[in-house]
């Protein structure tokens, strides 16, 4: 069997031009222009590329994008003073702090401290609990897009065993909760799993959120399997040219699943996806008008 691929560019594409109307929608049913804010404390290369394709597809949505580069020296009362007057400002509908931190800085009072009406990367913990609960919340947007790439391989994921290898705040156990939301039967995986290959082997849907580098293997998975890879590691050949790949070993995964997502293209272009439809989500929520059907 080859895999059919799930082309997370597409569907982001797809996604972003969904984005785009629902905020001509706003614009004209209540005259706001969604606003996302984003704060860089530091300048650590790669936070800086992440904010400016955010800055970038912010804007060609439709959307407003305020960008506030902070020292890597920036005191917490200082970052803290600064999210309370994002709360404040009515022009701002999604507050995102690129993390991580800096060390002197402490990453939970800085989630703590956002509105979570306005916490658009969905780790605020009244957030979590909301989701955990099966309320309406904001959810992180990683996970959001796994599932989303998860249900372009089947639409309804009901009665699917799955397996979530990874117990993070902002992927692993996000993921499970909306798979559970999904009715699938959730396992989730971590570094103290014993047997992890066979339990993977019984997965009709894997997600893989380990942080290791092709650890999921071929003879893991069940033939016909959704394999979503949301592990991203940049590797060096022997020429000296760079590659990106996931958690799942691609090649041979690919020969027995029957839905892959590919690194890169898969489950990386969602995210950013997703953190602008949070923001119109939120942006909804706090003009008192339905959620966007997105
Ligand atoms: P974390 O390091 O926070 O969490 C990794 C999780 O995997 C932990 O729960 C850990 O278990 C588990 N784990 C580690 N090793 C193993 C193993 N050998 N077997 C089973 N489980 C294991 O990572 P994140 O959740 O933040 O991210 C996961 C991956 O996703 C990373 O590669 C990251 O770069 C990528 N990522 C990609 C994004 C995207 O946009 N595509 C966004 C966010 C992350 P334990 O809890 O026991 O330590």
């Amino acid at each position: 069997m080859t895999a059919q691929i799930i082309d997370g560019k597409l569907t982001a594409k797809a996604l972003r031009a969904s984005i785009a109307d629902e905020v001509a929608k706003i614009k004209e049913t209540v005259g706001v222009t969604p606003g996302l804010a984003v704060v860089l404390v530091g300048a650590d290369p790669a936070s800086e590329v992440y904010v400016k394709n955010k800055a970038k597809q912010t804007v060609e949505v439709g959307m407003a994008s305020f960008e506030h580069r902070l020292p890597a020296e920036t005191a917490e009362d200082d970052l803290l003073q600064l999210i309370e007057q994002l709360n404040n400002d009515d022009t701002v509908h999604g507050i995102l702090v690129q993390l991580p931190v800096p060390d002197h800085i402490d990453e939970r009072k800085v989630i703590s401290a956002i509105d979570p009406a306005k916490d658009v990367d969905g780790f605020h913990p009244i957030n979590a609990g909301r989701l955990a609960t099966g309320q309406k919340a904001l959810v992180p947007c990683t996970p959001v897009g796994c599932v989303i790439l998860a249900k372009q391989a089947q639409a309804d994921l009901t009665g699917l065993n799955a397996v979530v290898i990874g117990r993070s705040n902002i992927v692993g156990k996000p993921v499970a909760q909306l798979l559970l939301q999904e009715n699938c039967t959730v396992t989730v995986a971590h570094s103290r799993t014993q047997n992890l290959p066979e339990i993977v082997r019984r997965a009709d849907l894997v997600v893989a959120a380990a942080g290791q580098c092709e650890m999921v293997k071929g003879s893991w998975i069940k033939p016909g399997a959704i394999v979503i890879d949301v592990g991203i590691h940049r590797t060096v050949n022997e020429l000296g040219k760079t590659k990106l790949k996931g958690d799942v070993a691609y090649d041979e995964t690919a020969e027995v699943a029957g839905f892959i997502t590919p690194v890169p293209g898969g489950v990386g272009p969602m995210t950013i996806a997703c953190l602008l439809r949070n923001s119109v989500v939120a942006c909804a929520r706090l003009n008192g008008l339905p959620d966007p059907a997105l």
